[in-house]
């Protein structure tokens, strides 16, 4: 994680929004997890933002673009050119068609 204020007042402290704090019998703090991105900065009280997350989310992203991609085919029933996505039938004619890997 590596927070940064939205302000870039600077701050080096900010305030987890979404956490569950564990606690023993006399409510000592044992130990927390973040149940929510959501951060505030602690100094100007602006939203913070973790910086590692967004590469990461970039790249979740990315990877859901390589499952979606539609492809263009020609259909060799009706011979008209769509584009689907692996394994969809032509929306024309509803033939299967095979997409060739890498195409
Ligand atoms: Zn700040
Ligand atoms: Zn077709």
């Amino acid at each position: 994680m590596w927070l940064a204020c939205s302000n870039r007042c600077g701050s080096q402290l900010f305030r987890a929004l979404f956490t569950e704090v564990e606690i023993d019998s006399e409510g000592t703090y044992q130990s927390h997890r973040i149940v929510q991105p959501g951060y505030l900065c602690l100094n100007c009280g602006a939203p913070a933002f973790d910086l590692r997350e967004v590469p990461a989310e970039r790249e979740a992203e990315l990877a859901e673009d390589e499952v979606a991609d539609a492809v263009d085919v020609l259909c060799p029933v009706c011979e008209t050119p769509v584009s689907i996505l692996p394994g969809e039938e032509c929306p024309n004619c509803g033939a299967p068609l095979e997409v060739a890997p890498g195409s």
